[in-house]
C-alpha cells in the first residue's frame, strides 16, 4: 500500500486524534498523554500514555485478527499513530466483565473482585453530554443505537475477545477484570471492532500481588500511574514474542 497522508483532523476526543486521510477507506488514531475520568470530571497528563495505548492497542488488536475477530487495525505508523479502517462508531460501549469491580460494585452494593461464574455483559449509550447511561438490548433497538442482527454480532463478537484474551493475560500474570469495547461500521456496512484496548479500557490486576496496572491508579490517586503503563505494556510485549 503506497503512503498514506494525513489530511486535517476529524476529531479530537479525550485521550485520541482522528485525521482523515487521502484515502476516504482509511483515518488515522493519534494518542495522547491526556487522561479523563469521572465523565471528564478528573483531568490529567500520564506522560507516555500514548505511546503506551498505542503500541499495546496495536499488539492487541494483531492478536485478536490472528484469532479471527474482525478489526479496524491497518498498521502502526509511528509511536502515537496507528493506520485504521474508517468505521462510524456504533453509539454503544460495550463492557464485559469478569469479576465485580467500578460501577458494577458501586451499583449493585458488592465488594469488588468477587468472581462471576460466567462473565456480564453491559451496553452503555456512548453519549458524553448524557454520562454514558447504562442501558440494555431493548433500549440500544428501541432508541435505534443498533440493528438486531448488528446487536447479535456484537455481543457474539466481544464474548469471543473476551475467550481470547481472558487466557492471553492470565498467561502474563494478569487478571482480566474487565473492559470496555467499541464496534463501528465500514461504508459497506461491514461491522468490526474499534477504539482501543489499553489500560485506559481494560482493569487488570497482578495475578500475585493484586496490584491495579490499569487507569484506576489515576482515577483514584493511587500513585505508579506511569510505571503501571509501562509494566503491562512490557508484559504484554513478552507475551507477543514469546
Ligand atoms: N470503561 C471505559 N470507558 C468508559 C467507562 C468504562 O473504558 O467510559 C472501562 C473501564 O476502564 C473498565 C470497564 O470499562 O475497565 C468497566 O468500567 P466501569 O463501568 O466499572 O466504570 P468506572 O468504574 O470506570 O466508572
Amino acid at each position: 500500500m503506497k503512503d498514506i497522508e494525513k489530511i486535517k483532523m476529524i476529531y479530537e476526543g479525550k485521550a485520541k486524534k482522528v485525521w482523515s486521510t487521502d484515502n476516504p477507506d482509511f483515518v488515522i488514531m493519534d494518542y495522547k498523554d491526556d487522561a479523563t475520568a469521572f465523565n471528564g470530571v478528573k483531568k490529567g497528563t500520564i506522560v507516555g500514555k500514548g505511546v503506551v495505548n498505542n503500541t499495546m492497542s496495536d499488539l492487541m488488536f494483531t492478536m485478536l485478527e490472528k484469532n479471527g475477530i474482525k478489526t479496524h487495525f491497518v498498521k502502526k505508523l509511528s509511536d502515537r499513530e496507528t493506520l485504521c479502517r474508517r468505521v462510524s462508531i456504533v453509539p454503544l460501549e460495550v463492557i464485559v466483565r469478569n469479576i465485580t469491580a467500578g460501577s458494577m460494585a458501586k451499583r449493585l452494593k458488592i465488594e469488588e473482585g468477587i468472581v462471576l461464574p460466567r462473565p456480564v455483559q453491559e451496553l452503555s449509550w456512548k453519549d458524553d453530554e448524557k454520562g454514558d447511561p447504562l442501558i440494555n438490548d431493548y433500549y440500544a433497538l428501541a432508541l435505534e443505537l443498533s440493528t438486531e442482527k448488528e446487536l447479535a454480532e456484537i455481543h457474539g463478537a466481544a464474548g469471543e475477545v473476551n475467550r481470547l484474551m481472558k487466557p492471553f493475560f492470565d498467561g502474563l500474570g494478569i487478571t482480566l477484570v474487565d473492559f470496555k469495547l467499541e464496534f463501528g461500521k465500514t461504508a459497506d456496512g461491514v461491522l468490526l471492532l474499534a477504539d482501543e484496548i489499553s489500560p485506559d479500557t481494560c482493569r487488570f490486576w497482578d495475578k500475585e500481588t493484586g496490584k491495579k496496572l490499569d487507569k484506576d491508579r489515576f482515577r483514584r490517586d493511587l500513585g505508579d500511574v506511569e510505571d503501571a503503563y509501562a509494566e503491562i505494556l512490557s508484559r504484554v510485549e513478552s507475551g507477543i514474542e514469546g
